[in-house]
């Protein structure tokens, strides 16, 4: 990709210009992002009229890390009246309240309005019957609030990390790859990915802001069958961090291609697990022994032995398939536009 020259070939340079470009186009702008705002009043104003018991809602996913675009779903979690810092746990009897939630927001209009209890934590889904929007609403998982943090402290780490997570969610969304209820990978899960690949470069773009020995900041949060744990989301403030050195300097093309290459044919999925709370990848030796059978294993940073990718082993096959098809189509010099093109869900 570098030139003898030390420069950059044009058109890995053409394909930064369009990265920032894309950003620019799908990125969530002002009037997407007050409706959203209204809608999170909205629901508030109704929990606070209806509900008998104290409660708040909060924003987290790509709308509240401020990754969102004009169609980003709204993912809202529903925190209990506890202190954050409660050593006391998440009553497990609460989920039911998502079935008292859901006859309170159909005589709001809300279409749509169904209870997932089959995924790792039940959540109420509605759409808006204002604007369209798709809701899905937690109750009392801090670790969605937590994770949102982290990713956006490092987001602000590098300037390239916007950029390349748009593009990133854009090429996997158009490819099909992106619908963890058909079983392929979530975005949540690409961007850990991502973070994953940025602090194990050679030269580093990202450090890992989980150090373990921060004094622990223990938040409880509901687990999976309605048991509740205490997780451990301490992380470092990325303005107390010292940059990366030496830095960086490669382009956002050179990091896309990089990244593709990566996890569509370098990394190794039978020995290695990605771990952003572990500085990048841990051998699976390391790992938890529920993981012996996974395909591929990306570590939650805040919940242990989950597992973020669910993924089997021929849909892992489609998505490194549809990694390398990336590769030769950029080094080919297609372009962006030529890795975005729709494909119907796998
Ligand atoms: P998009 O713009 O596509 O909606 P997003 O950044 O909101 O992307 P999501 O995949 O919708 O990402 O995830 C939002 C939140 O849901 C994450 O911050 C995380 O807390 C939670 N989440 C999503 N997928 C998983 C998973 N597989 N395991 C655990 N938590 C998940
Ligand atoms: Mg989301």
């Amino acid at each position: 990709t570098t030139g003898a020259n030390g420069g950059t070939s044009p058109h890995i340079q053409q394909l930064t210009e369009d990265m920032i470009d894309l950003t620019e186009t799908i990125s969530i702008k002002a009037e997407g992002r007050l409706l959203r705002e209204n809608l999170v009043t909205r629901v508030q104003g109704i929990l606070n009229t209806e509900w008998p018991k104290e409660a708040k809602i909060e924003s987290f996913g790509s709308y509240a890390s401020g990754l969102g675009t004009d169609d980003s779903d709204l993912d809202l979690v529903i925190l209990p009246a506890l202190p954050e810092q409660s050593q006391e746990l998440v009553a497990p009897g609460r989920y039911q309240d998502l079935f008292i939630l859901k006859t309170l927001f159909l005589r709001y209009s809300m279409k749509d309005v169904e209870v997932i209890s089959g995924a790792r934590v039940p959540i109420l889904k509605f759409t808006d019957h204002k604007t369209g929007i798709k809701v899905d609403i937690n109750y009392g998982q801090y670790a969605g609030l937590y994770n949102t943090r982290l990713i956006e402290s490092y987001v602000r780490i590098d300037d390239r990390m916007r950029n390349f997570l748009y593009v990133l969610k854009a090429f996997v969304k158009s490819r099909g790859i992106n619908s963890p209820a058909l079983g392929s990978l979530s975005s949540y899960c690409y961007t850990l990915m991502a973070i994953s690949y940025f602090q194990t470069l050679l030269v580093p773009v990202l450090p890992c802001l989980q150090d373990p020995h921060l004094i622990p900041h223990n938040v409880p949060n509901p687990g999976p069958y309605g048991r509740s744990t205490l997780i451990n989301v301490a992380f470092t403030d990325p303005s107390r961090i010292r940059p990366c050195i030496p830095q960086n300097s490669m382009t956002l093309g050179e990091l896309l291609i990089g990244f593709l290459e990566y996890y569509g044919s370098k990394f190794d999925y039978t020995k290695s697990c990605v771990s952003i709370r572990r500085g990048g990848v841990i051998s699976r030796d390391r790992g938890s022994r529920l993981w012996t059978r996974h395909a591929f294993v990306v570590e939650d940073p805040f919940i242990p032995d989950l597992n973020v990718a669910g993924a089997r082993q021929n849909m892992m096959n489609i998505v490194r398939h549809e990694f390398q098809a990336a590769v030769r189509a950029l080094r080919d010099g297609r372009g962006l536009n030529a890795i975005l093109t729709p494909k119907q869900p796998y």
